[in-house]
């Protein structure tokens, strides 16, 4: 009778996979454009080079990056929603669900609280006028730098705007006294944006402050993100793989996978989370990163919670925010990992906790440059927040790419 496990079976077996291994660290995979990362920058790179017929390979170890949506259970673990501006990242993402500001609470305690319906509201009308045109007078500008910043470096595009410039360097506790609206920023605005960013106004620049700030001023959606459509779409030009190492040749990069496979190009787009970023090409300082815990749980909330769908609380909390989802559990963010829940439920099960140690790259003044001279291109939310600014952080490199043949 065959068995097998025959010693000749086994070393039959042991051949095949040495072989194979061998075999495997000698695929050299050769294309015009490699792009590392499939999260939104380097997927918005992807399709616009897709757009235009080029030449590329997009390669990563994960689709979506920090957009963590679970079509099962129709919850967003990472990236939470879109603002009705996104243009550029709304054709990699949909719009899900309005989320209704009326339906939204900021609480300094147990006990002081209030909705934007609230007789508090009110008193701070000629703060809130203020932070208004403060906010009419960004948005020009700001919608104006980012269209330029398709075609234009983030650099460049700075240089023709100071008022964006200055932003980028500027603390937010400094913008908001400047324009005066101390208290609607304590009572409302610092609230949305530390559930936003996980800090507070004083370890953030007005630049990121504002661009998060635009979600209280404008429509803003739950987002979902469908894996299976965007990976058949780019079909054989998506490949799963984790870049380990980048050297530079002559007129060429070659990227080591882990998987053992090398690969070859002209151009290359690094489009990995800044840390990342900064290790594989060894340069630049980079910003710091927050951290965000994600906490699933099925849970009644504390009386003073329960009434609104989104409770948002002041950066001194560690509980930044809940969030009910459709099937009535929640969703709750805190900036440490260890955090007693039973500060806003009264009781609870985990069903799950997302921890994301780097969050998002918001501490210090660093500045990544997005072209390293000829062939490297840098994508991502390293130097502005946020979903649209990291795609168009990549369609800016798939432009200059085009531009550059
Ligand atoms: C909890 C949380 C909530 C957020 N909420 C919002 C929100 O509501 N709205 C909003 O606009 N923004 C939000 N953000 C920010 C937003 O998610 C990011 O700014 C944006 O997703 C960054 O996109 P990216 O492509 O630059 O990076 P990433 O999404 O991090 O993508 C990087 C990709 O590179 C891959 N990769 C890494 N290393 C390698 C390697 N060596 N080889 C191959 N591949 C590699 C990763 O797997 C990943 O796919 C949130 C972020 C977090 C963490």
């Amino acid at each position: 009778m065959f068995c097998d496990f025959s010693l000749l079976h086994l070393f039959h077996k042991w051949v095949l996979y040495t072989d194979y291994l061998y075999f495997l660290s000698f695929i050299v995979m050769v294309e015009k454009t490699i792009i590392i990362g499939g999260g939104i920058a380097g997927l918005s790179c992807a399709l616009k080079l897709q757009e235009a017929n080029e030449n590329f390979l997009l390669i990563t170890d994960n689709l979506g990056g920090r957009i963590k949506y679970s079509a099962k259970e129709r919850i967003n673990f990472g990236a939470y929603f879109v603002m009705r501006s996104y243009k550029n990242a709304g054709k990699l993402v949909s719009k899900g669900k309005l989320i209704n500001p009326l339906d939204v609470c900021f609480h300094n305690s147990d006990v002081e609280k209030f909705s934007l319906l609230h007789f508090h509201t009110l008193k701070r009308l000629p703060e809130l006028i203020r932070f208004y045109f403060a906010m009419r007078e960004f948005s020009v500008h700001y919608e104006r730098f980012k269209q330029r910043c398709l075609t234009l470096s983030q650099k460049e595009a700075m240089g023709l705007d100071p008022y964006i410039k200055a932003l980028y360097t500027q603390p937010a506790n400094d913008f908001i006294k400047e324009k005066r609206f101390n208290k609607v920023a304590d009572d409302y605005i610092s609230k949305f944006s530390y559930a936003c960013t996980g800090v507070g106004p004083e370890q953030i620049n007005s630049l990121d402050f504002l661009n998060v700030s635009m979600g209280i001023l404008q429509p803003i959606y739950n987002l979902t993100f469908d894996e299976k459509i965007i990976s058949d779409r780019f079909g054989a030009q998506l490949v799963t793989d984790t870049i380990n190492t980048i050297e530079k040749g002559e007129g060429k990069f070659i990227l080591n996978g882990a998987s053992g496979t090398k690969y070859q190009a002209r151009n290359i787009v690094v489009a990995t989370p800044a840390d990342i970023t900064k290790n594989l090409l060894k340069k630049d300082h980079i910003r710091g990163a927050c951290k965000i815990y994600v906490y699933h749980v099925e849970a009644a909330l504390k009386k003073a919670y329960r009434r609104f769908s989104l409770n948002l609380f002041p950066p001194s909390s560690e509980i930044m925010l809940t969030a009910k989802q459709g099937n009535g559990s929640y969703l709750i963010y805190t900036s440490e990992k260890e955090v007693d829940l039973l500060g806003v439920c009264e009781n609870y099960k985990l069903i799950t906790m997302v921890p994301w140690e780097k969050a998002m790259f918001v501490f210090g003044g660093a500045f990544l440059e997005q072209v390293y001279g000829e062939g490297l291109y840098i994508a991502g939310d390293h130097n502005g927040l946020g979903l649209e600014p990291a795609a168009i952080s990549g369609i800016f490199t798939a432009n200059r790419i085009m531009n550059n043949q």
